[in-house]
């Protein structure tokens, strides 16, 4: 199989409920976001998957959607006094850890119809989750 990796670095804050340690403090991460690509055949070009079309993609989606937000559960307080303030803000089901945040990414490129294998959200340089669907 072959398989293509992209890179996206983003700044993002969040904070965890339900958890006791410093993440449940609003704070921030300069997070890298792994994205890799697979494919059994390459396409006419020789490719995977272009490199700018994921770049494109998912790119875009994260530098509109995550990037410099304050990323939240549904039902953090937070949320309410961020929106009262016109503060950007993303909200999601899950508490906003680097595991949610690959799945995140993950059914977005999966929701775009990339082929892809595995998402692998760094969440400090010596800290990263994966999601692979299976
Ligand atoms: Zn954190």
């Amino acid at each position: 199989m072959y398989k293509v990796t992209k890179e996206i670095h983003f700044c993002y804050g969040h904070r965890l409920l339900d958890y006791e340690g410093r993440c449940a403090h609003p704070h921030g991460h300069n997070g890298k976001i792994e994205i890799e690509l697979g494919a059994e055949t390459l396409d006419g070009r020789g490719m995977v998957y272009d490199f700018g079309d994921i770049k494109e993609i998912i790119h875009k989606w994260v530098d509109h959607q995550l990037d410099h937000r304050m990323i939240l559960r549904k039902g953090d307080p937070l949320v309410k006094a961020l929106k009262d303030l016109g503060e950007p803000y993303f909200e999601m089901e899950e508490n906003p850890t680097a595991e949610s945040l690959a799945r995140l990414v993950y059914d977005y490129a999966k929701s775009k119809k990339l082929p892809i294998n595995k998402v692998i959200f760094w969440e400090t340089t010596s800290s990263s989750a994966a999601y692979s669907g299976c």
